[in-house]
């Protein structure tokens, strides 16, 4: 039972580099927190202050009411699966499990016997069972990625930290993966930090997603909270595809606003805005309707991607990107478009 709580949070390298720039943020107890962010946002560098392999420059890291700030990393009872897997290749399976028990021996002490029991238990939890005996070598990407998750597991940490754990894999294992990784820490129901720049996965893998850039963390939510609510012009344009526009404020009117793209349109506002305005608009493809609505276009291209047509639209000199079941019309001809919500931050 384990929340994890961080106060004011911030790392700044060589005096200069801000990597982590006080973050407020907590993972409760058994929930799996993604932190999502472009590359070099500081992801990994939080994920390191958690483990206490980076010492912070200010700010509290608290573990229920323990403060954990100043604690050894040996003493936090924490586990990290690593991007790329360090397993030993002259041990098999089953010895690469247990060397981090045997680290741990003394302070656990443990027997033989109870090492044999843990580690058959964690390997049968991550589907590695039949294969106890083979070496590293041995294993395709995704076995060896489950041979670090239940290194990790073995030592029975109170909160189990993932460094862009699938990202050496191929996309198709990273999807059955992440399924499996969200099962088995809900299934021990312990408290979990997933770092990932790769947005389906924070969506897939996670309860909430924190979504970081520049070392702060601009907003957290459930995947349909920060995918539907986006409070800011980053979370909004990181999340999804988007169409992307600049506009002028015709009318505000609290959380929506009347805004001129080239044609009108109404958007969302999460952040105040006011007549006069310039701001960004974000459209997702998916938000525009075709085949009526007040806006006409013309119809410039129509692709197939599998799972939906996307049309590129033509509106008052403006393109944009639809997504649609079906074609709505072919090139060179005219249709209406409603666009179903937007998004309009000041610039
Ligand atoms: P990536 O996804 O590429 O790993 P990230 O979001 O995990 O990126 P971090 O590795 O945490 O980002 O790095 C955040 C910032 O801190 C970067 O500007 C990085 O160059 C810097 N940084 C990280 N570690 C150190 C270090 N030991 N010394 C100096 N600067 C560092």
């Amino acid at each position: 039972m384990t929340i994890v709580r961080l106060e004011k949070l911030r790392k700044v390298f060589d005096n200069r580099v801000v990597a982590v720039d006080d973050v407020d943020l907590v993972i409760n107890d058994g929930e799996i927190l993604a932190v999502l962010g472009p590359s070099g946002c500081g992801k990994t560098t939080l994920l390191r202050l958690v483990a206490g392999l980076e010492e912070p420059t200010s700010g509290r890291i608290y573990f229920n009411d323990r403060d954990v700030t100043k604690i050894p990393t040996q003493q936090r009872n924490t586990a990290i699966v690593p991007q790329t897997w360090a397993l030993w290749p002259h041990m098999t399976v089953f010895e690469n499990v247990a060397y981090g028990l045997r680290l741990k021996k003394n302070q656990f002490n443990l027997t033989e016997r109870e090492i044999k029991r843990r580690v058959e238990e964690v390997l049968e939890l991550v589907g590695l069972a039949e294969l106890s005996n083979r070496r590293p070598f041995q294993l395709s990407g995704g076995q060896q990625q489950r041979v670090a998750l239940a290194r990790a597991l073995v030592v029975q940490p109170e909160v189990l930290l993932l460094d862009e754990p699938l990202a050496n894999l191929d996309a198709k294992l990273r999807v059955e993966l992440r399924e499996e990784v969200r099962k088995i820490a809900k299934k021990l129901s312990i408290t979990t930090l997933y770092v990932t720049h790769d947005q389906e996965e924070a969506m897939a893998v996670a309860d909430r997603v924190a979504v970081m850039n520049a070392g702060r963390i601009l907003q957290v939510g459930t995947p349909e909270e920060i995918y539907h609510k986006p409070q800011n012009f980053f979370v909004a344009t990181f999340l999804g595809r988007s169409n992307l526009f600049r506009g002028r404020v015709v009318e505000a009117r609290g959380e929506v606003a009347v805004i001129d793209i080239g044609f009108i349109i109404t958007a969302e506002t999460p952040q105040k805005v006011s007549q006069g305005d310039e701001v960004y608009v974000v459209i997702r493809p998916e938000d525009i309707y075709m085949g009526f609505g007040g806006v006409r276009c013309s119809v410039e291209d129509v692709v197939f991607l599998g799972r939906f047509y996307q049309t590129t639209l033509r509106c008052s000199n403006k393109t944009l990107k639809a997504e649609g079941p079906k074609p709505p019309a072919r090139p060179g001809e005219e249709i209406q478009i409603e666009i179903a919500r937007a998004w309009a931050f000041k610039t």
